[in-house]
């Protein structure tokens, strides 16, 4: 029975190993944290990415080992990737650890990125300013997740207390501004490519956020025919330029009929959790069939899903119980301000149906509700 080693124990780590089981593919998760919710459903090895000792004994008891966390330090994977089939390669998780590299890579292959500079010292942001402009967004270049390491300069008034945020993590880090990009929407195309180049891509899902933490995700997003030839060609070149094993997730926003890149994620993403429900194969089952060499499943949508995150903590989950095609996800994490607790995708087979059961459930999915325009758009198209 193969053995799948995955490199962080939180909630992706907990559904790719729900998704590698009827494979009969058994798998071993690290974390520093005892209570890594992943553990709950696998068993875990407590190590620190340092702890070189603990790793080497890990690497013995997998056959193959993924990243449910991008930053995982590239000396670590290296010297996994010494002992042991690491996919996605450490050359891969290295460009994506760092937005420089990152959107750097993104223009070499036909992506256009909003305009953007590094910036290393105080000077480098006026000068940085000059070209970019504002408004723009200062962003640490390596660690950031869910809209941290971020602060958003709004006139060039703003420099001095940008600086003052996180001129502190310039010198470890590194920092780059970003033009601030007043999108018509933003997308992520979810992709797949396995170890004998077979490459797929999932319909494009449209996302919303709120305070830099994804909040709804609708799939496949509307009027994206063509938008998807050409998104899916861009992930395919990106894929195959970094011969890319595994599932990634390309964010884009779109500007007058235009794609820009904002980031890339070398592993499964949070805009891709409908596929679970909502695709013939899910984004984990793709993911571990590519990294253990397996033949890749079809990623065809089965009709629409939206799916919603649970920040902070779980609400009343029956009334999503109760309602038709809409599937709870509690990831057993300890509810803590701002922390991705859980979601739930509520699934249909059409646009009018999907408005029909949201609004049957829409007390119980709380909030502003943002998926009530978003699939009142779909209808009328
Ligand atoms: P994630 O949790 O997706 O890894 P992150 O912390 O890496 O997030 P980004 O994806 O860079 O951060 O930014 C978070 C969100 O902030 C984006 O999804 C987008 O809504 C907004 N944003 C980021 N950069 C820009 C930009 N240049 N122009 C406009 N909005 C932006
Ligand atoms: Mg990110
Ligand atoms: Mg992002």
């Amino acid at each position: 029975q193969p053995v799948l080693g995955i490199l962080g124990g939180g909630q992706l780590a907990r559904m790719l190993a729900l998704a590698a089981a009827p494979l009969g593919v058994k798998t071993l998760v690290v974390d520093s944290a005892a209570d890594a919710c992943a553990g709950q459903v696998a068993p875990l090895v407590v190590a620190d990415w340092s702890d070189y000792e603990a790793l080497e004994h890990f690497a013995r008891e997998v056959d193959v080992v993924t990243f449910d966390f991008e930053n995982v330090p590239a000396e670590t994977a290296h010297r996994l990737a010494k002992r042991v089939a690491v996919f996605p390669a450490p050359r891969a998780l290295a460009v994506a650890q760092d937005r420089l590299a990152e959107k750097t890579l993104f223009r070499e292959c036909g992506l256009m990125t909003p305009e953007f500079q590094a910036v290393d010292t105080r000077e480098d942001l006026d000068r940085a300013l000059a070209t970019v402009g504002a408004p723009a967004i200062l962003k640490t270049r390596r660690l950031g997740y869910d809209g941290k390491g971020q602060f958003r300069i709004k006139t060039l008034a703003d420099a001095d207390a940008a600086w003052a945020a996180l001129g502190g993590q310039a010198q470890a880090h590194g920092l780059i501004l970003e033009a601030f990009v007043p999108f018509d929407r933003e997308l992520s195309v979810i992709a797949v490519r396995s170890r004998d180049g077979d490459f797929r891509t999932w319909p494009l899902t449209q996302n919303w956020h709120t305070d830099g933490v994804l909040s709804l995700s609708l799939a496949p997003a509307s009027d994206i025919e063509a938008l998807q030839v050409r998104a899916t060609g861009l992930a395919r070149t990106l894929a195959e330029k970094l011969e890319y094993v595994g599932v990634f997730a390309l964010e884009l926003f779109v500007k007058n009929g235009e794609l820009l890149g904002n980031e890339m994620a070398p592993r499964v993403h949070n805009s891709g959790h409908w596929t679970i429900e909502g695709a013939l194969t899910s984004q984990f089952e793709n993911h571990v069939r590519a990294v253990l060499g397996l033949p890749l499943g079809d990623t065809s949508a089965r009709g629409l899903s939206a799916m919603f995150n649970w920040i902070g903590e779980l609400p009343d989950m029956a009334p999503v119980l109760e309602a038709v095609d809409a599937h709870w996800h509690d990831y057993g994490k300890q509810p803590r301000v701002g922390r991705k607790v859980g979601h739930a995708t509520v699934c249909a087979p059409d646009a009018r149906v999907l408005v029909e059961r949201l609004s049957g459930i829409a007390h119980a999915l709380g909030r502003d509700h943002q998926a009530e325009p978003a699939v009142g758009k779909l209808t009328e198209n």
